[in-house]
């Protein structure tokens, strides 16, 4: 270990559902548009190809967090989504070899500061500001594959303050896991603590200081975030 000037960050990290070891995060992805009802809701063709955003590794929080309403956006939007938690390192993996580098599951939340993102699209500038802000990448606890298997369905939900905003079903994916997994490491040779999220159903939507959000992917696991005021 060389020696550093400051005090190297905190490796960022998710937590494992029935174990004390966490699972220490080294990049995210986050697929674009994944699902065919969310890319008519926004305007898009649901047959293009799958495209990938990222956020910082340390925009993960767990589940149970209080999220403060982040700065420069007055229309935060919620993006349920599954998450896949890379085990294996590869580049080019074939499809067919895809889920062998899988080593867990888990539910995130994609905030998305939608206003920003919006300006973006319309100027043709980078959507970084829109999805790479501090805490916009909620993540449960992970389940290993040994627990889950590989999900191919299973109903994928939301609610803010009890009431049912998102309620899909992994079956919808346009793109499966296997194939997000693939095309992924096409452009980046995806290593062991990447998160990849696999997009959102329709129904996204606004949330607000105070509200409570809860989701959860059958078979996979839960979440559970309360966006705060904002930071002073
Ligand atoms: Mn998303």
């Amino acid at each position: 270990m060389p020696d550093f000037v400051l005090a190297p960050p905190a490796i960022a990290s998710v937590a494992v559902a029935g174990w004390a070891e966490r699972f220490a995060v080294r990049r995210i992805f986050c697929v674009g548009r994944n699902y065919a009802a969310h890319a008519r809701e926004l305007g898009n063709d649901e047959r293009d190809p799958p495209f990938f955003f990222t956020k910082p590794a340390d925009a993960v929080v767990d589940s149970g967090a209080v999220i403060p309403y982040p700065p420069l956006t007055a229309n935060l939007h919620h993006e349920i989504e599954l998450v896949v938690a890379i085990g294996e390192a590869g580049f080019r993996i074939p499809r067919a070899e895809a889920l062998a580098h899988v080593w867990g599951y888990g539910v995130g939340v994609d905030l998305t500061r939608r206003d920003l993102q919006d300006q973006a699209k319309k100027a043709a500038r980078p959507w970084d500001w829109s999805k790479a802000f501090d805490l916009s990448a909620p993540c449960g606890p992970l389940i290993p594959v040994a627990k889950s298997g590989h999900p191919e369905k299973g109903r994928i939900w939301l609610a803010i303050n009890g009431e049912v905003r998102q309620d899909g079903d992994l079956a919808e994916l346009i793109w499966p896991i296997a194939d997000v997994v693939s095309i992924c490491s096409e452009a980046v040779e995806l290593q062991p603590g990447d998160l990849i999220f696999t997009g959102t159903p329709a129904g996204v939507g606004a949330v607000q200081p105070g509200d409570r959000i809860t989701g959860g992917v059958d078979g996979v696991g839960a979440i559970e975030v309360t966006i705060g005021q904002p930071q002073r």
